[in-house]
């Protein structure tokens, strides 16, 4: 079978072969972490050692981290968590996932989206006047805002956030999931009351995230169920799975290499891209975004037609944003963006991994350039 080329590590990425292993020789303890007996309690200590390995790459010391099914979880958890505390109005960034955006809008009566600027950033100077309004209300406001935008990897400034959150006595949810091994910890994981991560986008498991509460966070800790998880989220935990994830954090703690190797074939790619299509237009090109990813479009070429074109010769990347995915339609940031619409139903991802190569680069490049000569000799 000829080799595929996979280019779409933010949507998920390949299990990484340590992470693999450590996970098979999970799979083989099989006490329930909630029994009091010897394999329980063995089970048991992959949990905690997993709740340790994961506070501690991020220096989150202080944290109570939760293990959940993944992010979406996490997120909901966290707004539940927000709204048990009192906090009544939601700022939503303009560009969140929807696992936060339409939870948000189901949950709370008042939910307001903070705009981004034409980089696709949180729109600092706006969050500070209304913060500054809400202060004279009632009703209590919390921010919730990603760290790294899925789509363009758009990386919002969260310690100018955090400060104006805090300066207004407001608290602040943060979605690290793209930021998790692509971005070092300092840079997002201190600033949060409510932090969501999870790590199948860097070749950890799937089916498995976290919510990190900052001390004094609280709320929501009644989910029927066996308690598990501080009353959190009751239900037996996925050792393997949350052992596959304490393993992979090693790499969220340091992305020196990562970041290196994802920022060079991305850049090498994006310099093909400005090459051999002059008009293509490349989103947050020049903001600081995260090093491995790259969204762009080239006019007239739809990326519906673009992702299949790739997909048949053996190429996988995204259009819009994966994590909706089986639709093609203008996804959150795009929208945010205000570019036309035309434009926005060009707009393609590719987003490099740990498993990626300079041959990998060559070889989308190569695929591009036949997908487009027999496009323009089909329009001829
Ligand atoms: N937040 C962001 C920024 C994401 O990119 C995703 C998924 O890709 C999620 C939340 C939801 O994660 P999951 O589908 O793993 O629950």
């Amino acid at each position: 079978m000829k080799m595929r080329i996979y280019l779409d590590h933010n949507a998920t990425s390949k299990l990484q072969p340590f992470v693999k292993a450590a996970m098979m020789e999970a799979m083989d303890i099989s006490g329930n972490p909630s029994s009091i007996h010897f394999d329980g309690q063995n089970a048991r200590k992959l949990i905690e050692n997993a709740r340790k390995a994961i506070v501690n790459s991020l220096g989150t010391y202080s944290a109570e981290l939760i293990f959940t099914s993944g992010a979406t979880e996490a997120a909901q958890l966290a707004l539940e968590s927000a709204k048990a505390m009192g906090f009544e109005v939601a700022f939503i960034g303009a560009a969140e996932h929807p696992a936060i955006m339409a939870y948000a809008k189901q949950l709370f009566e008042n939910t307001v989206v903070i705009p981004v600027d034409g980089d696709g950033n949180i729109d600092c100077d706006w969050l500070e006047a209304q913060l500054a309004q809400a202060q004279n209300s009632a009703q209590k406001p919390f921010v919730a805002v990603q760290a790294a935008n899925n789509e363009i990897g758009i990386i919002n400034p969260m310690s100018k956030i955090s400060g104006i959150v805090k300066n207004y006595g407001a608290a602040l949810m943060v979605d690290a999931v793209q930021a998790f091994g692509k971005m070092p910890p300092n840079d997002y994981a201190g600033f949060a009351d409510w932090l969501i991560i999870s790590p199948h986008k860097i070749g950890g498991p799937l089916g498995v995230g976290a919510l990190l509460l900052a001390p004094g966070i609280e709320g929501a800790r009644n989910r029927p169920g066996g308690g598990q998880e501080k009353g959190f989220r009751s239900g037996t935990q996925n050792i393997p799975a949350i052992h596959g994830f304490g393993v992979v954090t090693v790499l969220a703690g340091d992305v020196t290499e990562f970041a290196t190797n994802a920022r060079a074939h991305r850049d090498e790619f994006e310099l093909q891209i400005m090459i051999n299509w002059p008009d293509a237009v490349i989103f947050g090109q020049g903001a600081n975004r995260l090093p491995n990813t790259s969204c762009f479009a080239i006019p007239n070429w739809s990326a519906e037609h673009m992702v299949i074109a790739l997909d048949l010769a053996g190429v996988s990347i995204s259009s819009g944003s994966a994590c909706s995915s089986g639709s093609v339609k203008s996804s959150a940031i795009m929208l945010a963006l205000k570019i036309t619409e035309q434009l926005a139903k060009c707009a393609v991802r590719v987003s490099f991994g740990w498993n990626n190569s300079g041959y990998d680069v060559e070889k989308i490049v190569s695929t591009m350039l036949d997908a487009d000569m027999r496009r323009r000799s089909a329009a001829a």
